[in-house]
């Protein structure tokens, strides 16, 4: 019978294939996994080397944005207050540092002056207007942060993408709300 013939057919069909289905489900999961770790194997050895070589990651000491103090990565000199004025200390020590002479990178000088200038041009922009004067300060610092981290390779913390996008926020509301004042002065809204 041409009909049953068919069942048995599309059943055993469906039963090979339905034990592909069950390699597929059970391997395919194993291999998105196997290919992360692929992935990640790279960054695993380049973090065990950085773990095992750098003071920063060792997890029995605190390690945050105020502990522990600034100090040379090479020979571990703290630097002290009067090494840490702006500019000025790179400047005094010739860009290298007190302890071992090794070079200070440029981009420390470099991010102050930027961030100096941009202060600077916003203060003339919005010198009338505090509220936007401090916006947009703290928008172009996050934005300075984002930036030097990004070209240093490393990964970009989620407090700075959620700051900046809080603060992109606040400005957005303000424009909007500017955009309705002018409406409302022309007659349109
Ligand atoms: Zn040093």
């Amino acid at each position: 019978m041409e009909m049953t013939l068919t069942t048995i057919i599309a059943t055993g069909l469906g039963l090979a294939v339905g034990s592909f289905l069950n390699v597929v489900i059970y391997r395919l999961p194993i291999m998105a996994k196997r290919n992360a770790l692929k992935n990640a194997l790279p960054h695993i050895k380049e973090l065990h080397e950085e773990v095992n070589l750098d003071p920063n990651f060792d997890l029995s000491k605190p390690f945050n944005l105020n502990v522990p103090r600034s100090a040379c990565p090479i020979c571990n000199h703290q630097i002290t207050a009067i090494e840490n004025v702006p500019v000025l200390s790179w400047l005094v020590l010739s860009g290298k540092c007190r302890g071992c002479k090794s070079p200070i990178s440029t981009r420390y000088p470099f991010v102050e002056i930027v961030n100096a200038i941009a202060w600077g041009t916003m203060a003339i922009i919005y010198y009338n207007q505090t509220y936007l004067l401090i916006l947009n300060c703290l928008l172009t610092s996050t934005f300075i942060c984002i930036m030097i981290t990004k070209l240093d390779g490393q990964e970009i913390h989620k407090f700075l993408i959620f700051q900046f996008l809080f603060l992109s926020a606040l400005q957005l509301v303000h424009m909007l709300s500017q955009l309705a004042f002018v409406a409302k002065i022309m007659g349109i809204g």
